[in-house]
């Protein structure tokens, strides 16, 4: 049965590992996680975005698995999976996991078996070169933390590639053996019930480096429709959502005529999205918005604000993105691989609520699926004193008990350190002291979320971006089936008298930065304060 669920959806981002413990290890579980399901159905989301949580010796976040087909020790077992999978089921939460299958941690029993036996079977699952390769630093994926895409492996007298760290090997999509089992591994997690997979690394998985083309040479793109095949015929509700970073004119490489992946993340748009807030100016967005090619029907965009990763802006210019690090990065340690930001939200914007506010109602304004990284709905800050990409891995902060409620473990065992000092300290910033508060962030956010959710305009209709004149607000207008949605943002903050560029019936009221709003006509100037937004259903629109 066909079901465009993920047209419509609220995505909610957990990492297991620092949502919850359950057993005062000091490491997040699956039990854990499933006690807190409460909070994620509360707050309107509909579905959960699962990081890794395979086997892993976890040099990269998870990202570097053992094995495909289980749980890591230290999150529970499968049994635990299971019981989470029937209580999200229960709370009508979809579930959808990571599929890592561009390359697997180099502990991984297949690709010892690989480097062992140049006559085993496995040994065609990865990626080798007898000589050493000419463009060994060519592609890396880390710059500056990585040394090469290829190393040298002594016990299998070989090269092997790795587009990422050096204990993650490429595995070799051109071996039928491989894609078999990338299918079989899909397929295990989906009778065990999820909705599908958030997809890593789509454009290193979907490239021919240091392999031979198979025959015909065919687009290695044209993989993404085997991979959806396969999915739709085991079952047609589930959804690939890819990670690829790209320019906009290789977008049907990735969406196909609706037939490869559903949903992409919208790179672009959340790089210039920064930009457009960096400046107070809405120009930026619109660029992008008016530059993108239209998605087909079965397709959809994912738009986010903040991930696991960095904030990645390296499809900006080198000026741009100076002015984005000048106002949200303005210290060298805020930076990671010279091209991002490694921070969350709140403090990058100073921990101003209103502007966080707004930046959050943008997100879920613009055309696609939100999702949001956990902690993002209370403001949660980061641990600039960790390393790498860990400042924004911080455990979830529940309330202003020992370890913000995450854990009963001494604090010295947790996984990692809580936030625990400063205006984004556990103490200030937590969700007991948030819950069931009208006027807190979270409370901003449940409202936004089910506003959101009351608006299928957005993620089915047409966008289009409306020209008010006014240098700082970001006017949309979505249609679909003849209604329409206006959102207005102002991303500056001075107040602004806001003027739409045509006659558009009566504008009722849905959400907006102040508690009572009126209903206005729609040629009227409609004040917006510093950094305000309003969201309204057009009326009574003669056409
Ligand atoms: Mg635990």
């Amino acid at each position: 049965m066909w079901d465009l669920w993920y047209k419509n959806a609220v995505i909610y981002c957990v990492d297991v590992e620092t949502f919850m413990d359950s057993n005062g290890d000091g490491i997040g579980d699956f039990q854990g996680l499933t006690h807190r399901l409460d909070h994620i159905e509360a707050l309107g989301a509909t579905c959960v975005w699962l990081l890794p949580f395979y086997p892993s010796p976890n040099r990269d976040n998870g990202y570097d698995i053992t094995d495909h087909y289980g749980v890591d020790p230290r999150y529970g077992t499968l049994g635990d999976f299971v019981e989470f999978m029937h209580a999200a089921e229960e709370r009508g939460l979809r579930v959808v996991v990571d599929l890592v299958v561009n390359h697997t941690s180099v502990d991984h029993p297949w690709f010892q078996e690989a480097r062992r036996d140049p006559s085993s079977p496995r040994r065609d699952w990865y990626v080798w070169s007898r000589e050493k390769p000419e463009n060994l630093h060519e592609g890396m994926v880390f710059p500056g933390v990585q040394e090469a895409t290829w190393t040298w492996d002594e016990a299998a007298g070989a090269w092997y590639m790795h587009r990422f760290f050096r204990h993650q090997a490429d595995l070799n999509i051109t071996t039928p053996a491989v894609r078999e089992e990338i299918e079989r591994i899909m397929g295990f997690w989906l009778r065990l019930g999820v909705s599908g997979f958030r997809v890593d690394a789509v454009p290193f998985l979907v490239e021919y480096r240091g392999v031979e083309p198979p025959d015909g040479r065919p687009d290695p793109h044209r993989y993404l429709t085997e991979l959806r095949d396969f999915l739709d015929w085991r079952k047609a509700s589930a959804v690939l959502l890819g990670e690829a970073n790209i320019p906009m004119d290789s977008l049907d490489e990735y969406v196909g005529d609706g037939d490869r992946l559903h949903m992409i993340f919208n790179f672009l748009l959340n790089q210039h999205s920064f930009l457009a807030l960096a400046r107070g100016a809405m120009e930026p967005i619109a660029r992008v918005m008016r530059a993108t090619p239209p998605m087909p029907a079965l397709a959809q965009w994912a738009s986010f604000l903040r991930n696991h990763d960095e904030l990645d802006l390296g499809r900006l210019t080198d000026e741009e993105r100076r002015e984005v690090f000048a106002a949200f990065a303005p210290e060298e340690g805020m930076r990671l691989f010279g091209r991002g930001i490694r921070r969350r939200l709140a403090p990058m914007l100073g921990g101003n609520t209103r502007r966080l506010a707004m930046a959050q109602s943008l997100m879920f304004a613009l055309p696609g699926t939100p999702v949001i990284w956990y902690g993002e709905e209370i403001g949660m800050g980061d641990a600039p004193s960790l390393p790498g990409r860990d400042p924004v891995r911080t455990p979830m902060q529940w309330s202003d008990e020992p370890n913000a409620g995450f854990s009963t473990a001494p604090s010295e065992r947790l996984v990692r350190p809580v936030v625990a000092d400063g205006p984004f300290g556990f103490a200030r910033v937590n969700v007991a002291g948030q819950r069931n508060r009208h006027d807190s962030f979270l409370g901003q956010v449940q409202r936004l979320i089910s506003t959101r959710r009351s608006c299928p305009e957005i993620g089915w209709g047409a966008c289009e971006v409306l020209d008010t004149g006014t240098r700082s607000v970001l006017a949309l207008r979505s249609d679909w089936r003849g209604n329409a949605v206006l959102t207005l943002h102002n991303l500056a903050g001075q107040e602004v008298q806001v003027r739409l560029p045509r006659e558009m019936g009566r504008l009722a009221p849905m959400l907006g930065d102040a508690e009572h709003l009126e209903a206005t006509g729609s040629t009227d100037p409609i004040p917006l304060g510093p950094y305000g937004f309003r969201w309204y259903r057009i009326r009574g629109e003669r056409r």
